[in-house]
């Protein structure tokens, strides 16, 4: 039988792993991911942290299971071979080059950014290799409305977008998210989003929790609500148990669907 979901792509933060669980990602989604991969699916990590935390982040984790592929700050891809992952060429050199371009135009601006946030809020704004203005924003209110104030900003710079994920937030290209790069796995595969699963939290999932993207999606109980609402509308699958368990049941529930349970 020709296999119905043959990539998974699963946020790592409150989707796969939640820290303060033992263990940190349930033994039922590990077999379950296991089993898929068995039978020749792919396990995709889509996640905004850069490859050093992930793979901290995977290590104290002691999974059964290995990820075949990485999405990293919401844009690079990486690929596995045996036990090393390797970036994914040409698009992380496109990607890494059209943030490059599209940070300059946004420069001369930084100072005034900066200023309008600082003397609003209590919020940490500062630049780091991925993004020349990053936010850690004090509540999630506050996040929204610095939030606002951002997207008002990107309106004036061509391809320029606010990535936002609880209180953290980050300029971005608009060519690159969780979604255009898992569309870019599903095309290096060969395959078509008819079989692409996805699962995700927090607004930086929405790009991939969609149809143009993937065709079975999940969100946990803890997904917040504009992401519960995004997942119902394309008619997937909210669960009523929080973070990997309820990945489970959406997964073990899609896995029912095509037969394969
Ligand atoms: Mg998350």
């Amino acid at each position: 039988m020709d296999l119905p979901i043959k990539i998974i792509s699963t946020d790592f933060d409150g989707t796969l792993h939640a820290d303060h669980e033992n263990p940190p990602v349930p033994e039922r989604l590990q077999e379950l991911i296991g089993d898929l991969q068995r039978r020749g699916a792919k396990w995709v990590i889509n996640t905004g942290r850069d490859l050093s935390s992930l793979m901290e982040g995977l290590g104290r984790a002691h999974l059964s299971v290995q990820p075949d592929w990485l999405v990293t700050v919401e844009r690079e891809i990486y690929f596995r071979e045996g036990p090393r992952f390797f970036p994914l060429q040409p698009w992380n050199g496109d990607c890494e080059r059209a943030h490059r371009e599209l940070f300059k135009a946004v420069e001369k601006d930084l100072p005034r950014l900066f200023k309008w946030v600082n003397g609003k809020f209590r919020a940490s704004v500062y630049s780091d290799v991925y993004s020349p203005f990053c936010l850690i924003a004090g509540t999630n209110a506050d996040a929204d409305d610095i939030e606002a104030h951002l997207k008002d900003y990107c309106e004036s710079v061509p391809n320029l977008t606010v990535v936002r994920n609880d209180v953290y937030a980050r300029f971005s290209h608009t060519a690159y998210s969780k979604g255009t790069a898992l569309a870019e796995i599903t095309r290096q595969l060969g395959l078509t989003r008819e079989c692409v699963f996805a699962a995700g939290d927090h607004f930086n999932d929405l790009p991939m929790l969609c149809d143009e993207h993937a065709c079975w999606l999940v969100a946990p109980a803890n997904a917040i609500p504009q992401v519960q609402e995004a997942v119902w509308r394309e008619g997937g699958y909210v669960s009523d148990r929080l973070w990997g368990h309820g990945v489970a049941d959406g997964l073990e529930a899609a896995m029912k669907e095509a037969g394969l349970l």
